[in-house]
């Protein structure tokens, strides 16, 4: 699949819209979609060949599809590594790792600040085959150093996490992945490779939901793993082949073509969640802002270094109130005042969506789970995309401006 016309040592903006352009034998200019669910044989004999592995060739689009292998390949230069193995949501990427790399009776140690389906599939279904877990907080290297049991195979962060914008100290975790002979596995969902690359800090394998930023325009779900590509080949590729959490042509060449923008987005949109969230913080209504790009988040320094000196897209902020219910009230007022974001949960698209974390993606917890989380119910998440930021202060404003 490699572009074998493409000279060494290009720079990721060239990356993202020149490697591994799939064509077929016309010659296009765009990414070539194989939407096929199987390819024809030349014979019998060269058909064995390649379902025993021992020749190079398409079979069938669960196992490997030029579309996909073109996406794998591009997503792979961004990350900086190897290989990737695209799947049907990210998910179906955190099943596949979990499935790749754990057996009954392994541990595996998890931020609790994790997006929350993967706190469910990894405290709750992957509990049912005897693999063991244990939940730290996200900041706390010393927490998941204590952690480490001799059964413990795979360390799990994501950075920034989903709503509070906790950073974590990426080169730190892998120290302790690696002195526990474990490995380390980040996903990269919020920051995209172009803003931050774990495995230049020392992660072992990314976790993509392509759904987000990789796409950046919300029409498709995906996601991906990247990592050192003999590990995606021994762990990953049988688990995919016999499992089927395969992405599908389309969704990869739709994701392709999102890669293409994905450096220029990125930087616009966190350039508008800066600005949201500095005039934010001035706001007399606004009782806290969560973002990494402002000197008052905890992390800010760290995030600044790991993150290219973006702070991302994505922040939050607590609305003012006296009592969980009036600050509950007033967090839905800003939402409802909106008329130019998008109430959604979905994140890392060009329109701005808004949502209130505790009644929708944690609403699921106890009263006590959310305070241990620090989601109040004044909480407000806004992903921010790329609509004039002047129109997007004003939309919140509204319900700010009212309270
Ligand atoms: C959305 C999300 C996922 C899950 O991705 P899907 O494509 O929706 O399956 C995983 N991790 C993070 C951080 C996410 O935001």
């Amino acid at each position: 699949m490699s572009d074998s016309s493409l000279p060494p040592g290009l720079h990721l903006d060239t990356l993202a819209v020149r490697e591994a352009v799939a064509k077929s034998q016309y010659g296009e200019n765009s990414e070539a979609l194989y939407l096929t669910s199987s390819f024809v044989q030349p014979d019998a004999a060269t058909a064995a060949r390649r379902f025993a592995g021992e020749e190079d060739g398409y079979i069938y689009s669960r196992f490997s599809n030029p579309t996909v292998a073109s996406f794998e390949q591009r997503l792979a230069a961004l990350e900086g590594t190897e290989a990737a193995i695209g799947t049907a949501s990210g998910m179906a990427a955190i099943l596949l790792l979990c499935m790749g790399l754990l057996k009954a009776g392994d541990h595996i140690i998890c931020s609790q600040s994790v997006f929350g389906s993967t706190i469910k599939l990894i405290g709750g279904e992957f509990a049912k085959f005897g693999v063991q877990s244990s939940f730290v907080s996200q900041t706390d290297v010393a927490a998941w150093r204590a952690a480490v049991q001799p059964n413990t195979k795979l360390l799990f962060a994501e950075t920034p996490t989903n709503p509070l914008t906790e950073v974590c100290d990426i080169a730190a975790l892998a120290h302790v992945a690696h002195d526990a002979g474990a490995l380390l596995a980040v996903d990269n969902c919020f920051c995209s490779p172009s803003l931050q690359q774990p495995v230049k800090l020392g992660a072992d394998l990314v976790i993509h939901s392509g759904t987000k930023y990789l796409d950046g325009q919300g029409r498709v779900v995906a996601g991906a793993i990247c990592g050192p590509k003999q590990l995606i080949e021994e762990k990953f590729v049988p688990v995919m082949r016999s499992a089927g959490m395969s992405l599908s042509a389309f969704n990869a060449w739709v994701v392709l073509k999102g890669l293409e923008t994905l450096a220029i987005r990125m930087e616009a949109q966190s350039r508008r969640a800066l600005d949201i969230a500095t005039w934010l913080e001035t706001h007399p209504k606004v009782a806290r802002v969560y973002y990494p790009g402002l000197a008052s988040h905890p992390q800010h320094a760290l995030a600044m270094v790991q993150q290219s000196g973006q702070g991302g897209a994505v922040l939050s902020f607590d609305v003012v109130g006296d009592d969980p219910q009036v600050s509950r009230r007033n967090a839905f007022h800003v939402i409802d005042s909106t008329r130019v974001c998008s109430i959604t949960a979905n994140l890392g698209d060009t329109k701005t969506t808004i949502t209130h974390p505790a009644s929708t993606s944690h609403g699921r917890l106890t009263e006590a789970q959310r305070q241990a989380a620090g989601i109040q119910q004044g909480l407000v998440r806004v992903a921010v995309g790329l609509e004039a930021v002047t129109d997007l202060k004003t939309d919140l404003a509204r319900g700010l401006d009212t309270l």
